[in-house]
């Protein structure tokens, strides 16, 4: 195991010894899916240099902490954290891409598990007792062939040891690309665009909403107004990267 300071822990396979990932790595090099330099034998995905320079939030760390506060004013929650701050520009954005668009659903699990590992830190989800993803369409998901907030989720329930509830939030309207709207245009698209599965009425009470990007928040906000159709629930809040 390698530690260091702001960065993931490496754990190396261990059926595979160090000798023998460093001859596969010289013929068959790995590359960083940040900056494309050869990745060495302990990194996984993204070099030390990359994953030390990403924005990382600490917010788990807060209980009332400014994504709490942002979002409060919206809907009522327990709980809220993003691994990242998000940039427009930078590693960061590189890896949204790559999993959102690119098909690399590792980088998701990847960061799925960083954000999952970054929870279990923190004594402000430990009431969570089940996790919801933020589903899309099943039009869109047909065009991009997975969920990536599906991905994050799945990697948050293993880590947490959480039953996932994929399909209890259902996705009745195709929305536009939101990115490229503004805040209330895209409160507007979002709005209804969601209901609570009418197969799906047993769950636990407090559910862990997950997304991959939270930029205004009208996206949750539009899961947590179906979701509240059900008066005793309680959320919580978990995304990659959000906009404060
Ligand atoms: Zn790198």
């Amino acid at each position: 195991m390698l530690f260091l300071e702001g960065s993931r822990s490496y754990s190396m396979k261990k059926n595979k010894s160090i000798v023998f990932q460093t001859l596969v790595d010289f013929i068959f090099p790995r590359h960083c899916y940040g900056c494309e330099t050869n990745l060495e034998f302990y990194e996984e995905f993204l070099c030390l240099s990359c994953q030390i320079n990403l924005p990382l939030t600490k917010l788990h760390l807060t209980k009332e902490n400014p994504l709490f506060q942002k979002i409060k004013s919206r809907f009522t929650l327990q709980a809220a954290t993003s691994l990242f701050y998000f940039e427009k520009d930078g590693v960061l954005s590189r890896l949204i891409h790559l999993f959102k668009y690119k098909g690399a659903k590792k980088i998701a699990v990847f960061l799925g598990d960083w954000l999952g590992e970054s929870i279990a830190e923190s004594p402000f989800f430990n009431e969570v007792d089940g996790i919801v993803p933020v589903p899309l369409h099943p039009a869109k998901k047909r065009k991009r062939g997975y969920n990536q907030s599906y991905i994050i989720a799945t990697a948050l329930s293993n880590k947490m040891k959480l039953p996932l509830f994929s399909d209890l939030l259902i996705r009745v309207k195709n929305t536009t690309a939101l990115a490229l709207l503004g805040e209330s245009e895209r409160e507007q698209e979002v709005k209804n665009a969601f209901k609570l599965n009418p197969k799906k009425t047993s769950h636990p009470q407090h559910l862990l909403l997950v997304d991959d990007v939270l930029t205004t928040g009208s996206t949750l906000a539009a899961c947590a107004s179906a979701l509240f159709v059900n008066h005793n629930i309680k959320l919580s809040i978990a995304v990659l990267a959000c906009r404060l």
